[in-house]
């Protein structure tokens, strides 16, 4: 399975960088899980293909683009872009961006081909189909309502855990998995921040250490994402010294295989 996580920020001559504004993780160049950055940093050959966008929770930076994305394809969508999600998040997305104030209803509009934009709603705890990748969604602790998701592709599984504090549910699901290759993990502040990651209910590295303690599976890739821009230097140096085997800081705009 191959995992991107999607640039989204420029220095000011326009050359990507590594801090990460925005989410969008790009898998095997076809599906997206959020969509932060995704009008801005696909390449034509991905744009043409991306129609499933996998949305965990409604905060900006997870769907920041995903409109403009719409708005770009509009005339030439020959099947809609599909926006799977919680129920709940659909419902927040059609309240507080697709309301026709913030930008159009795409879900009531067709082109020349048919409709442009399509919800599909998500269970929670059990399996579900997008493209050729079978996915679990999993509640995490964030302060809306927000899934983590368990990707494979019949050969390996990669674990999201998009925007969370402490949790437990994600843990038991990943647990029970027999293989796990990666785990993309969020680190959004230092650990001087505590405080503030508790209230916006995100891990700082010192929090992280104590949480994957609750992980039985070894060996894997754990990859840490998330991270403000504003500390990002700070974080990476604390994330270094936990000493932590395969925990590695995810790069934008690199592609991971597993
Ligand atoms: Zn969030
Ligand atoms: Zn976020």
């Amino acid at each position: 399975m191959k995992v991107q996580l999607l640039h989204s920020t420029f220095d000011a001559q326009g050359v990507a960088t590594l801090e990460q504004r925005l989410t969008c993780f790009l898998i095997d160049d076809c599906v997206a899980v959020d969509a932060g950055s995704i009008a801005i940093a696909l390449t034509n050959e991905q744009r043409l293909k991306v129609r499933d966008i996998i949305v965990t929770h409604p905060h900006l930076d997870h769907i920041a683009s995903l409109p403009i994305f719409i708005d770009d394809l509009y005339p030439e969508l020959k099947e809609p872009v599909r926006v799977y999600a919680t129920q709940e998040v659909i419902g927040l997305l059609e309240r507080d961006v697709f309301n026709w104030n913030v930008y159009p209803r795409f879900s009531d509009l067709k082109n020349d081909y048919g409709p442009v934009m399509e919800y599909v709603p998500i269970p929670i705890g059990s399996p579900f189909k997008v493209a050729h990748l079978d996915v679990v969604a999993v509640p995490v602790n964030h302060i809306v309502p927000t899934v983590g998701l368990v990707v494979s592709d019949g050969k390996k599984s990669v674990a999201f855990s998009s925007d969370t504090a402490e949790t437990d549910r994600f843990w038991q699901v990943l647990n029970e998995l027999k293989d796990l290759d990666a785990l993309l993990i969020e680190a959004s502040f230092p650990d001087r921040m505590a405080k503030l990651a508790e209230v916006s209910r995100h891990f700082t590295p010192a929090s992280l250490n104590e949480e994957l303690k609750k992980l039985a599976h070894n060996g894997m890739d754990i990859m840490a994402v998330h991270l403000k821009p504003t500390y990002r230097d700070e974080i990476v140096e604390q994330l270094n010294a936990l000493n932590i085997p395969k925990l590695k800081v995810m790069e934008p705009g690199r592609v991971y295989e597993w």
